[in-house]
């Protein structure tokens, strides 16, 4: 039984857990992705790839509808993703 957390196996959060192995590296960012990360790989990128790059499109983007926003940013992933 775990000293720490009085558990077998421990309880999540407990600094004895086994630590969660990350299922891959993103090419692009490099960020280690584990199970719950989402990938793309139409776009060799990651989520936190596109988070990145859709705040950039947004904060360079003032007047925009929901639908065009969209497709320009699909449009603008493919081109820098490609
Ligand atoms: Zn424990
Ligand atoms: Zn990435």
């Amino acid at each position: 039984m775990c000293e720490m957390c009085l558990h077998t196996p421990c309880l999540k959060g407990c600094p004895n857990a086994p630590q969660e192995q990350p299922i891959m590296q993103c090419p692009n960012c490099k960020a280690d992705l584990f199970v719950d990360n989402t990938y793309y790989p139409e776009f060799d990128a990651c989520e936190f790839c596109i988070d990145d790059y859709a705040q950039k499109v947004e904060d360079t983007r003032c007047d925009y509808d929901e639908d065009r926003y969209h497709y320009y940013r699909d449009k603008e992933l493919e081109e820098r993703f490609k």
